[in-house]
């Protein structure tokens, strides 16, 4: 294989979940979506279930035989050593309707969990299977609409006050002032099914007369339910997810915010437009509101059961348009650049970097054209400048320095 390790343009790939919108990645990638399938992720990264493309010349190379090629060279020495191949995965999401209640695992609880259901004998991609690769994944979403997302446990006064103001949740106050939160969602969590309805249907179908008669708003756990509900009254069981909406902290991003979301911290994506940068992994364990595998004992053990306020993120705003946001793992850092009209901003790749054009367009070293919806990748040292002729806006996920969290103004 003959390549060059520069900057080459990227093909990723679109992920047709059921909760995706309709236009927001079609339009932003020109594609014609006249017979609406969903368009809920755009993949930019070497996962074994979608790898972007290298476009060369005449042909294009999945990523991941790139990096194979020449890891060094791809990735650099300090990457390659590290984590001997590309750490991060970037999203770009759109979504329509809610996700599941979901956690993720500590490394090492990933790779005991996979190497326990190797032994199992549950295949890798088997539905029930929770440990799809060996990795951690921490995630950070940067919301590119307004964005609204279940994240974390509500603090403790706020977590009463919803017992006892909620007529179904009041029965469950004793036992939470008695024994805290842990015992409390585990009580939920495993409660029997027809227990789960007789406390939920009056609750759902109220909320849903609520929402009808405009009484609610998206800062409402009862919104939400309603929405979920699709506003009609539900028929078979109902969803014991809907007792994280009341607990979890219902969050609010403008465009340019960002959220962080390690190992063991539950949340739930509500509505919105989002980039999404994880580390290589798809190790999710949910608990509800989804028609995926959930496992509610996994999903337990893997819980932090703590309170806690979201910690919004502006970033710190480094030279000509450019923010950067770091976070506290080694895998990924996420920059975000915007330039006005005949802007020229200038920089250097330390590592893999792979950019995203999210309005306008770029002209790359005076050479290569990268309009809205494209995208591309930098190898490790090489030089680049943009050059723009209108308004531009792209996102950028590399691998951070060593000590870039420590250093960083929102640590
Ligand atoms: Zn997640």
């Amino acid at each position: 294989m003959t390549v060059s390790y520069t900057i080459s343009p990227l093909q990723g790939k679109v992920q047709h979940y059921e909760w995706g919108g309709f236009s927001f990645l079609p339009e932003l990638l020109g594609i014609n979506n006249e017979e609406k399938r969903p368009f809920a992720e755009y993949w930019l990264g070497v996962h074994p279930l979608g790898s972007a493309m290298v476009l060369c010349a005449d042909s294009s190379i999945p990523l991941i035989d790139f990096i194979k090629n020449d890891p060094v060279k791809s990735l650099s020495v300090s990457v390659n050593n590290h984590f001997g191949d590309l750490p991060y995965l970037l999203k770009i999401m759109d979504v329509r309707k809610m996700l599941s209640i979901q956690v993720h695992p500590t490394k090492e609880v990933a790779i005991e969990g996979y190497e326990r259901e190797d032994k199992m004998g549950v295949p890798r991609n088997a539905y029930n299977r929770n440990y799809k690769d060996r990795n951690h994944k921490p995630e950070v979403m940067l919301a590119i609409s307004e964005f609204w997302l279940l994240h974390g446990f509500k603090q403790h006064n706020l977590l009463e006050e919803v017992l006892a103001n909620t007529q179904e949740f009041q029965i469950l106050l004793p036992l939470f002032k008695r024994e805290g939160l842990a015992s409390l969602y585990s009580f939920i969590m495993e409660m029997d099914q027809q227990s789960v309805n007789d406390l939920l249907l009056p609750l759902v179908k109220r909320e849903i007369r609520n929402k009808r008669d405009g009484l609610l708003t998206r800062n409402d756990p009862g919104w939400w339910v309603a929405k979920y509900y699709h506003e009609e009254n539900p028929v078979g069981d109902i969803d014991r997810g809907v007792f994280s909406i009341y607990l979890f902290n219902i969050t609010q991003l403008q465009p340019g915010e960002a959220i962080f979301q390690g190992a063991g911290v539950p949340h739930a994506y509500l509505e919105g437009q989002n980039i999404e940068l994880m580390s290589n992994s798809d190790n999710v364990l949910r608990g509800g509101l989804t028609s995926k595998h959930i496992d509610v004992p996994e999903l337990l053990a893997n819980t932090r059961f703590e309170s806690i306020t979201p910690k919004i993120l502006k970033g710190t705003p480094l030279k000509d348009g450019e923010t950067v946001f770091y976070f506290p793992v080694p895998d990924f850092a996420l920059g975000y650049l915007q330039l006005n009209e005949a802007a020229l901003f200038e920089d250097k790749a330390s590592g893999p970097e792979i950019w995203m054009v999210l309005e306008g367009g770029v002209i790359i070293n005076n050479e290569m054209v990268m309009k809205k919806g494209e995208s591309f990748i930098v190898f490790p040292d090489q030089s680049y400048t943009f050059r723009t002729s209108g308004k531009t806006a792209l996102c950028k996920a590399f691998v951070p320095a060593d000590n870039a969290y420590s250093q960083s103004e929102e640590n």
